[in-house]
C-alpha cells in the first residue's frame, strides 16, 4: 500500500518549517505548512494565512500579489471589488472561479495597511507559490500585477513591457495582465486587460 509522499524537510522549527525550508510534497503537508510559517514579519499580523482557492487540478492558475483586510478575515483571495471584478473578467473568457481555475497570491499573509509587499517577504513566501504551482501543474499561468509578474518572471519590467508574450515559468506557459485592484482605480487599462485575456485564451487554445 502506498503512502502518500510528505515534504522533505531539510530542518524543522518551533511553528513549523518555512516556505525556504519545504523541498516537495503534497498538499495536505502544504495546507499544514503555510498557517504554522514564521518566515518573515508578516505572520505577526496576520488574522490567518491565505493560501489559495479553487480547483487543485486547474488548467488556469492565476497568480496575484498579497491578501487584503477582506481576505485576510475570510481566508480567500481575490474577494471583494476586486473579486468581483476578477469573476466577471473570468465569465468574460467562459471561466468561473473554482472550476478549472485557481487562484493564489504570491505573498500568503497580508501586508499591514496593504503597503506593497518587501523584497525580503516575497523572497521567503515565493517557494511555497512554487510548490503550489507544481501541484497544480496548470496549462497556463495569468500574472496578475507587478509584484506578480516581477516575481514570477525575475524582472523589473513593467507590466505595461511586459504584455503580450507568452513566457515560461517553471516550463509552465505565462502570461501577464493588470492586477483587477489596479484596473478598479484605471478604467481605461480595463480594455487592455480584456485584450491580455482573450491572448491568454487564444494561448492556451493553442497548447
Ligand atoms: Fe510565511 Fe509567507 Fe506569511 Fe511570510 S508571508 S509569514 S513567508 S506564509
Amino acid at each position: 500500500m502506498g503512502l502518500a509522499p510528505v515534504w522533505r524537510l531539510r530542518k524543522t522549527q518551533a511553528g513549523g518549517p518555512s516556505a525556504g525550508e519545504l523541498a516537495d510534497g503534497d498538499w495536505i503537508t502544504l495546507k499544514q505548512a503555510v498557517p504554522a510559517c514564521t518566515a518573515c514579519a508578516l505572520h505577526k499580523a496576520r488574522t490567518q494565512t491565505v493560501l489559495g482557492v479553487g480547483d487543485e487540478k486547474a488548467q488556469w492558475m492565476l497568480v496575484g500579489e498579497a491578501p487584503g483586510a477582506e481576505e485576510d478575515r475570510l481566508g480567500e483571495p481575490f474577494v471583494g471589488q476586486a473579486g468581483k471584478l476578477l469573476d466577471n473578467m473570468l465569465a468574460a473568457i467562459s471561466l468561473k472561479r473554482g472550476e478549472n481555475v485557481y487562484i493564489a497570491n504570491v505573498l500568503k499573509c497580508r501586508p499591514p495597511g496593504n503597503r506593497n509587499p518587501e523584497p525580503d517577504e516575497v523572497a521567503k513566501c515565493t517557494p511555497f507559490l512554487k510548490q503550489q504551482i507544481a501541484l497544480i501543474h496548470p496549462k497556463l499561468i495569468i500574472a496578475m500585477g507587478r509584484f506578480a509578474a516581477q516575481t514570477l518572471l525575475a524582472t523589473d519590467a513593467s507590466i505595461s513591457s511586459l504584455r503580450g508574450r507568452v513566457y515560461k515559468y517553471e516550463g509552465v506557459p505565462l502570461i501577464v495582465t493588470y492586477h483587477p485592484a489596479y484596473l478598479l482605480r484605471n478604467l481605461p487599462d480595463k480594455a487592455k486587460a480584456w485584450a491580455d485575456l482573450l491572448f491568454a485564451k487564444r494561448t492556451m487554445a493553442s497548447l
